[in-house]
């Protein structure tokens, strides 16, 4: 890892730009800061923006499509770490995947986002999640996912800088 000073706030502006313009409709993407606090952390940049992308992506692939879907990054500071979660608001994750997706390969079952009522599925191989995973882990963090129908998020918690 190539550790240096990473502002957080900047990283989550600049990662929603870039869902934004991967995203094939006009789905909102919010940023709702917690803290008024820096939040900066001591990490791999390249990593984190890695991570974040993992994170948005599913959100995209698996939320609601416009105009009813809402991806919220959310920052935070709790007891001198920062939390960054992803939230989206499609189908969720079923509870008996839900152990089961930082590991590799590992797919849920779900159909497109873009058309609920077609069968064919969401393109990918399963190794998102264990990836973001390892980069947590590296920079000896937390990750966690909470779900139910319409409100999906994904908790990191890093050590926080400064
Ligand atoms: P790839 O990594 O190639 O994009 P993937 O998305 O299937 O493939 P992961 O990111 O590891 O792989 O996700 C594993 C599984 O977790 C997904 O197949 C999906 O079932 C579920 N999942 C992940 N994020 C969400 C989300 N935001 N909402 C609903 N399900 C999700």
């Amino acid at each position: 890892l190539k550790l240096q000073y990473v502002d957080m706030i900047d990283m989550a502006i600049q990662s929603i730009e870039q869902t934004k313009s991967r995203a094939s409709d006009e789905r909102k993407i919010r940023l709702q800061l917690v803290s008024d606090d820096k939040l900066g952390v001591q990490a791999d940049k390249e990593r984190i923006k890695q991570l974040l992308f993992i994170l948005l992506d599913n959100a995209l692939k698996y939320g609601l499509p416009a105009p009813q879907g809402e991806i919220t990054l959310k920052l935070d500071k709790q007891q001198g770490q920062v939390m960054i979660s992803v939230i989206d608001n499609g189908d969720g994750i079923a509870s008996d995947d839900l152990e089961h997706i930082f590991e590799e390969f590992y797919r849920g079952r779900h159909r497109s986002s873009t058309n609920s009522s077609s069968t064919t599925p969401v393109i990918g191989t399963g190794l998102g999640l264990t990836i973001a995973s390892a980069i947590v882990r590296a920079h000896n963090g937390a990750i966690t996912a909470c779900s139910e129908p319409g409100n999906t998020e994904f908790k990191v918690l890093l050590p926080g800088a400064d």
